[in-house]
């Protein structure tokens, strides 16, 4: 196995995604993986899944898992396609979510730590600031709560305000009896 098929299976990478180059910076003792779209594929727009043209890329990269002891950065240029109905949207990338700097194994290997420590010292371990961590954690509840089926129709619901960020700010939970959150709001306003 080349090391371009390796860092293609180790980032679960399928078609029409693949490993296009590597890169070894002493240096800064990193390692960047260059993904891309294989040539000539053919690409369907995210909403209606239309065979739809490339319209352009926007360059991104994702800060990854270390590869032993080298910080492991994922570059590509992610394809804006051109709906004729949805209009200009960009490709999902299958490793990372939307909007977000880090790749999804990286972002749980966050959530474990924060599970058995505190934000300050995960943060610090990590070398992300306080926005990237706030920013992790958002998306994680997020997509816990696209994970929830029921509607919101619990017989019982409690209304819970949560502090957090020494008491700069505060969040409303609404959890069900048993604590399974049913819905979350920024700010207690809501
Ligand atoms: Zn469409």
């Amino acid at each position: 196995m080349d090391e371009k098929s390796l860092y293609a299976h180790i980032l679960n990478l399928s078609v029409p995604w693949q490993v296009k180059s590597l890169s070894l910076d002493e240096n800064t003792a990193s390692v960047t993986v260059i993904v891309g779209i294989a040539e000539n594929a053919q690409l369907s727009c995210p909403t209606c899944g239309k065979n739809s043209p490339v319209h352009d890329h926007r360059h991104r990269r994702w800060r990854h898992l270390n590869t032993c002891q080298l910080a492991t950065l994922v570059e590509a240029d992610v394809p804006r396609i051109m709906c004729s109905e949805h209009g200009c949207l960009t490709l999902p990338v299958p490793w990372a979510g939307p909007g977000s700097r880090y790749t999804l194994l990286f972002e749980s290997f966050v959530l474990s730590w924060l599970k058995i420590s505190t934000i300050d010292a995960v943060r610090k371990q990590l070398k992300l600031n306080w926005n990237a961590v706030d920013g992790i954690m958002t998306r994680a509840v997020k997509r816990g709560l696209a994970r929830i089926k029921r509607p919101l129709s619990a017989p019982h619901i409690n209304v819970v305000e949560v502090a957090f960020k020494k008491g700069h700010r505060y969040i409303t939970v609404v959890p069900d009896r048993d604590g399974q959150a049913l819905a979350l709001t920024d700010d207690r306003g809501t």
